[in-house]
This record gives structure tokens, C-alpha cells and sequence, in this order.
């Protein structure tokens, strides 16, 4: 199972910052980030003295709620990421990009990383041919990411070609909204991955 679904907006608040897991809504000034720029709960607005360790947890936790990752998962996406070479944290941010859900999203076959997740669990989507229904799955260069056969009448998907269809995507990924599908080219670099995130602070709170 995935983060929970509910009240989403009220994850970015706890971080008092934008994390875009609503799609549209969040480009609107509908926004809750927007219109109180603070934690919820009764504390919320109280000063708030955070150690060291506590900003790398909230690190973390922003990592983890922006990909809807659960901590165990995470954990082990960690673990991957140092073992691997290269630098540990630019290594988790690709794990974590090569994701099946996330790339879905990057291609833009969904509004958010959310609903790309219940896209992909509820068997639109195949990789190279073979229809794969697990969010997690990690893609890999050379992988092409299609909307089933079945699935391209859907008017969500005739929605989604139509109104991106003059919309590319991530330098990394190549898309053909006519065809339904698009494809890994490579693995993101740092710089190429969009997301709010001081990665160093997750190495430095797992190296503890
Ligand atoms: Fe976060 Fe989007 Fe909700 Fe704003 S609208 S608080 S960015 S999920």
C-alpha cells in the first residue's frame, strides 16, 4: 500500500511547503500551503525550535511523502542507493525517480504522483509489452511505458493526449501521447530532478 490518500494537503503544511501531490489544484490559489502557511493542529502556528536531527527527519519525511513511499521501502531504497557507487544521495533520488508510478507522472500520463500510482495499480500501464500493475517497479533505461491497448479509449486517457499533446517531458524521458506511451532514454542526473529536497540531510540522518 501507498501513503495514504486523505487529506494530503495537509502533508505539505506539515512541511510548510508546497510538495504537489494534488495535481492542478496545486498551481491554483486553492492551495492550502497558500492560504495558511503553517503546520495544522493546535501548535501550529507556535515557534518551533528544530535540532539537527530534527531537519534531517523532516527531510525524510518530505522525501517520502513527495514519492509516497512508505519507511521500510524507503529505508531500502537507501540501503540500495549506498551500496551502489556514485554518491549516495543523487543515487536515492534516481531510485526513487526510476519508479514506475513516478515516471508515469514525469511522462504526464498522470496529474500527480498519486493518481499516476492508482493509474498504474489498476493494470493501465505496460512495460516493454508486459502489463505490470506494481507502483514500485523501477524502470531502467531503454524501457518503454505504454497505456494498455485496452485502456486508450478510456476518456481519461483521450483527455490527458488531447490537452498534453503539444507537452513534452523530462529531458530523460521521451513521450508520444498519439502512440500512448513514452520512454526511458536514461538515468536522471541530480540537476535534472526536480524535486525540493537536500538529499544530504537523509544520507546524513541514516548515517547516524
Ligand atoms: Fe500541497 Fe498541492 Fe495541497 Fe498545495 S494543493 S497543499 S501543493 S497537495
Amino acid at each position: 500500500m501507498g501513503l495514504r490518500t486523505t487529506a494530503v494537503c495537509r502533508l505539505c503544511r506539515r512541511e510548510r511547503e508546497k510538495l504537489y501531490l494534488k495535481g492542478d489544484r496545486c498551481y491554483t490559489d486553492k492551495c492550502s500551503v497558500m492560504r495558511h502557511p503553517y503546520p495544522p493542529g493546535e501548535h501550529g502556528q507556535g515557534r518551533q525550535k528544530v535540532s539537527e536531527y530534527g531537519l534531517q527527519l523532516r527531510e525524510k519525511q518530505k522525501a517520502r511523502r513527495i514519492y509516497g513511499v512508505m519507511e521500510r521501502q524507503f529505508r531500502r531504497y537507501f540501503k540500495e542507493a549506498d551500496r551502489r557507487k556514485g554518491v549516495t544521495g543523487e543515487n536515492l533520488l534516481q531510485l526513487l525517480e526510476s519508479r514506475l508510478d513516478n515516471v508515469v507522472y514525469r511522462l504526464g500520463f498522470g496529474r500527480s504522483r498519486m493518481e499516476a500510482r492508482q493509474l498504474v495499480n489498476h493494470g493501465h500501464f505496460a512495460v516493454n509489452g508486459r502489463k505490470v500493475d506494481i507502483p514500485s517497479y523501477l524502470t531502467r533505461p531503454g524501457d518503454v511505458i505504454a497505456v494498455r491497448e485496452g485502456s486508450r479509449k478510456k476518456p481519461l486517457f483521450k483527455q490527458i493526449a488531447e490537452a498534453r499533446r503539444d507537452q513534452g517531458t523530462v529531458d530523460w524521458l521521451e513521450v508520444d501521447f498519439e502512440k500512448m506511451e513514452g520512454r526511458v532514454i536514461r538515468v536522471p542526473q541530480r540537476d535534472e530532478i526536480e524535486v525540493p529536497l537536500s538529499e544530504h540531510l537523509i544520507v546524513e540522518l541514516y548515517s547516524r
